[in-house]
Order: C-alpha cells, then sequence, then structure tokens
C-alpha cells in the first residue's frame, strides 16, 4: 500500500453510516488500513474525470486520477461542445485555451439533424458550437487538471474497492491498494465502479449499431454531394462529410455486416456504401473506424455512500443530437464545488445529494430527446411523417429555440422550490463593471451581485464573493450564485440572504 501522508481526523458530516457495498478481492481490517492519502479518488481520465479532478482543485482538495490506459485516446472523432459546455470552460477561463483547437458552427440544426438555422437572440454570450477533436479536448481539460495540482496515473485500472465510515479503500488491477474518502467512477459506459457498487443501469438495449469512420475517398466532391442529397432524403443515418485533404467522416448503418464482437473493416463500410448508395465512392486510408449502439440506460443512484458515478458511468445514450460529453462535464461541474465543500467540512447536510437530485432528472431528459431523435431518424413511413410535421413546427422560433436550449443545456432549471422563472437557472455571461460576470467564477467561489449595495456575504466571505452594484443589465436587485454559475437566490433583505446562504454555503465562519 502507498501511503506518505496521514491526514487529519475528516470533518463529522464526512463520515458515513449504514451498510454500503464495495468489492474487495483482498479485504482489509480496520487496524490494517492505510492512511487517508487523498481526498477523492476519480476513476477514469476521460472528459468527466479531469473535469472533476480540476473542480476540485479549484478548492485544494487532493486528488488521484486512476486511468486503465497508458496512453490518451487515439482516434480523432469530432465532437461539438454545445452552448452551456462552452459557458462552463469560460466560467474557469479554459475558453481562450480550447477556441484556437476548435472550428465554430452555427448552434442550430442538431435536433435530429433537421437542418434548420438557429433563430436570433439565443439567450448566450457563446451561441454557436464548437466542433473539436475528442481527444484534443481531453489534453487540454487534463492538462488543465495537472496544472492545478491533480495526480494523474495512467496504466492503473481500478478493479475494487470497499467503503467504511471513513473512506474507501480502492485496488488496483496490480494487487495496488489505495485510500481515499470519497471515489467516483467517471471510468465510462462499461462503468467497473457502477458493476461493483451494485447499481442498476436499466434501460435498452441498443437496436441498431452505426458504423463511423474517417477515410480518403475517391470519387469527386461533385458525385459525392450529389448522391449523398439523393440518399439523405430516405436515409438518416447516412453521411460522407468533408474534413478537407481528401479526408471524409462517413456513418452508415451496421445492419448486416460483420461480427459485432470485432471491429470493423474498411470492407464492412464499402459493403454497406454500396448497398445503400451503388458505389462505395472509392474510400480507402481509413484514419479510424468504429461501431457505436443506440443503447439508452440510466443508473438508478448517482450515489452510493461515498462512491460516487458521473458522465457515461451513470448514463448512455446514443450520439444524435452530440450531448453526450457535454453531459458528463456538466455532471463533474455540478459535483465537483459540492464534494469539496464536503470534504473542507462547510457543506451543509444535504448539499451532496442534490448531485443526484439535480442531476439525475437532466440526464433522464436527455435520454429521451435522444430516444426522440432516434425515432424520427426512422426511414418507417410514420416516424418520415412526425419528423416533416416537426420540421415545418421548427418555422416557429419558440419550437426551434426550445429544441436548441435543450440539445445545448442552457435550459435547464434546477427545482429550488417557489420563486422567479430565474432562480434555479443558470445566468448568461453579462456585462459588469470590472469585465465579464463569468471572469470573475474562475476560482469556483459562489458570487453576490449586489445592485442595492446595502447587503453583504458577511461570515461566508471565504467561499462566495460579493460585487457592489455589479450592472444595469440585471434586473433584479441581487442574485446569489452558486459556484456553477446557477441562480440560488433572488432578494433584498438581509436575512432571507443569510437563509440562503446556510442553504447552499454551510454555517459561517465564526
Ligand atoms: C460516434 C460517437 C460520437 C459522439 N459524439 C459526441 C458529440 O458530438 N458530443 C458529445 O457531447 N458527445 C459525443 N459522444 C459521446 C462522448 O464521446 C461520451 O459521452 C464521452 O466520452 C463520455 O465521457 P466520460 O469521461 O464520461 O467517459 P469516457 O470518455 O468513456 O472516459 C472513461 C475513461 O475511463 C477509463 N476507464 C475505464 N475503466 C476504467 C477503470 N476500471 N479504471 C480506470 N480507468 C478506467 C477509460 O479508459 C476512459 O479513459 C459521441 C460518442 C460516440 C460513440
Amino acid at each position: 500500500m502507498h501511503s506518505q501522508q496521514v491526514t487529519a481526523e475528516p470533518p463529522s458530516n464526512d463520515r458515513v453510516q449504514g451498510d454500503v457495498p464495495g468489492v474487495l478481492r483482498s479485504p482489509v481490517s480496520g487496524a490494517d488500513r492505510a492512511p487517508l492519502t487523498f481526498d477523492v479518488i476519480i476513476a477514469g481520465c476521460g472528459p468527466t474525470g479531469a473535469m472533476l479532478a480540476a473542480e476540485l482543485r479549484l478548492h485544494d482538495v487532493r486528488v488521484l486520477v486512476l486511468e486503465k490506459e497508458t496512453e490518451p485516446a487515439s482516434f480523432v472523432r469530432i465532437v461539438g461542445l454545445h452552448m452551456r459546455s462552452l459557458e462552463l470552460m469560460a466560467m474557469r477561463g479554459l475558453l481562450d485555451r480550447i477556441l484556437p483547437h476548435g472550428r465554430q458552427r452555427p448552434a442550430g440544426g442538431f435536433f435530429a439533424a433537421i437542418p434548420k438555422p438557429a433563430p436570433k437572440g439565443l439567450d448566450s454570450a457563446y451561441a454557436y458550437l464548437l466542433g473539436i477533436q475528442q481527444p484534443v479536448i481531453e489534453r487540454l481539460l487534463e492538462e488543465h487538471a495537472i496544472e492545478l495540482g491533480a495526480q494523474v496515473r495512467r496504466g492503473c485500472a481500478v478493479a475494487g474497492f470497499e467503503q467504511d465510515d471513513e473512506g474507501v479503500t480502492v485496488e488496483l488491477a496490480d494487487g495496488q491498494q489505495l485510500r481515499s474518502r470519497y471515489l467516483v467512477g467517471c471510468d465510462g459506459a462499461r462503468s467497473t465502479v457502477r458493476k461493483l457498487l451494485g447499481v442498476g443501469f436499466p434501460g435498452e438495449p441498443s437496436r441498431a449499431d452505426t458504423l463511423m469512420g474517417e477515410m480518403k475517398v475517391g470519387a469527386s466532391q461533385e458525385e459525392i454531394a450529389a448522391k449523398v442529397a439523393e440518399i439523405s432524403q430516405t436515409h438518416q443515418r447516412f453521411w460522407l462529410r468533408p474534413f478537407g485533404e481528401g479526408v471524409y467522416s462517413v456513418v452508415v448503418p451496421a445492419a448486416g455486416v460483420s461480427d459485432r464482437a470485432q471491429p470493423p473493416t474498411l470492407e464492412d463500410f464499402k459493403q454497406q456504401l454500396r448497398t445503400i448508395a451503388g458505389t462505395d465512392f472509392g474510400v480507402h486510408s481509413p484514419r479510424w473506424l468504429s461501431r457505436f449502439g443506440d443503447a439508452t440506460r440510466l443508473a438508478e443512484r448517482y450515489r452510493v455512500g461515498r462512491v460516487l458515478l458521473a458522465g457515461d458511468a451513470a448514463h448512455i445514450h446514443p450520439p444524435i443530437g452530440g450531448q453526450g460529453l457535454n453531459l458528463g462535464v456538466q455532471d463533474a461541474f455540478n459535483l465537483g464545488w459540492k464534494l469539496a465543500a464536503q470534504i473542507r467540512g462547510w457543506a451543509p447536510e444535504t448539499l451532496l445529494d442534490t448531485y443526484q437530485a439535480e442531476r439525475h432528472p437532466v440526464a433522464e431528459d436527455v435520454l429521451d430527446n435522444t430516444r426522440a431523435q432516434m425515432e424520427l431518424l426512422s426511414t418507417e413511413p410514420g416516424p418520415q411523417a412526425v419528423r416533416r410535421l416537426l420540421t415545418e413546427l421548427m418555422d416557429f422560433d419558440e419550437v426551434n429555440r426550445h429544441l436548441i436550449e435543450k440539445i445545448a443545456a442552457t435550459g435547464i432549471r434546477y427545482d429550488f422550490g417557489e420563486g422567479p422563472d430565474l432562480l434555479g437557472r443558470r445566468l448568461r455571461d453579462i456585462d459588469v463593471k470590472q469585465g465579464h460576470l463569468y471572469g470573475l467564477l474562475h476560482r469556483g467561489r459562489g458570487l453576490l451581485l449586489d445592485r442595492t449595495e446595502r447587503l453583504t456575504v458577511g461570515g461566508w466571505s471565504d467561499r462566495v464573493d460579493y460585487l457592489a452594484d455589479p450592472t444595469a443589465a440585471l434586473d433584479v436587485p441581487c442574485v446569489l450564485l452558486r459556484p456553477d454559475g446557477h441562480v440560488a437566490w433572488i432578494g433584498d433583505d438581509q436575512q432571507d440572504l443569510d437563509d440562503h446562504l446556510s442553504r447552499w454555503f454551510g454555517k459561517p465562519a465564526s
């Protein structure tokens, strides 16, 4: 066991009672347990794990990320960062670093790939989509986490764990054991952590597989464009999109090709292209080839005692609309400050449980919208008729806007109880006298925007910043923002504010 550092006794709200599952090949008794060397161990250094590590480090939490792969992923799949994820990056000062690596595209046209441009006046300072290679965004997030002080160990697979009332003993595939106060499974769709926890993952199995890859194409651009235009009238899971330098992204249904257990081959792509288009377009020299299904599943619980789940470990759905990575990164953003508060000892008793209360319904909604989108891709006459009808409805700006805000996650409103519509929503980035609002959230702290200049954050000033007379753009007297930018309180009364500071930020410092 590795044990260099002995930690202080955890604060009282850090203890978890009751029978909590976990599986260890060689269980350790209390006396033999190693010290709690880390506060949080994260299984998996994908986008979710890396984002969570960085968020925890903003609060000086000792974080170790264990990643089973020795090298970062080499495939070059392009993913889209939607408006809300771009906002999160801006809130942590990361956007300027990310933008040069991606391509800005219009925010519209993502719901079921119905090609409608976005209406004017979307409610975000970042009203576009950023197309970026997944390994690039993963690298940038990992570098950010490491710069903030997270440890990342590659080639280390979590194979087992056991939790007790003070921490979690995590066992690696090579038998090594490590201790931390919490373990978070960010280990993807086949999550070992979720399986060992015994958390149910109900939903639907994959019904239709799709092949996706990037390759060079022999046919002329004109021939491809004409064929694609013709076929996309009837086949929605089919495209060839140019990436430049003769490379195309190719998507075809996988129905009937080769063994599911085997990686797809270029011949599989050729065969499907010939079946659908009558030609294989002379595809050759693949950069990568993959197959994905449309399984849709949601973990029954996001937390069991000291072990939590986030990202694909907690939810899977087809990639239509490009939401999975965004959803995982946003889970991490919601969980980071809450878990940090728990570890630092100032979290109100129920704060950590608000992670599941807030994020589970969001994932339910994403699963539902991908189910709906998949139906709209069907070539059956019924779904095609619904698709035509929805296409017409999207001419109404409000319908189009609603669907974009759903995919881009800017329409989320957490249930914080009765109050004005803004309560529970995120506040968009607005100009304030000191620059941009999001520029004031880089440190991951709460923020009181006080137009009355009468209120104070008092004993919470170690966790919450204060800004007097921020901007006339705010049409309410005062707003309390959580570290994730969601509006936790609106009002002008000090006692009411103090009650809400206690609700979200615990007891004031004496
Ligand atoms: C074809 C396709 C296109 C997509 N396009 C988009 C898109 O445009 N936009 C979008 O938002 N999403 C998209 N997605 C979804 C997106 O790729 C995933 O949702 C995202 O990668 C999930 O991130 P994650 O960090 O939760 O999990 P993962 O990316 O799966 O990362 C999990 C990490 O955990 C590691 N790991 C696994 N087991 C262990 C273990 N036992 N111990 C330690 N480490 C372990 C893995 O090696 C991996 O690095 C797409 C997916 C597919 C298949």
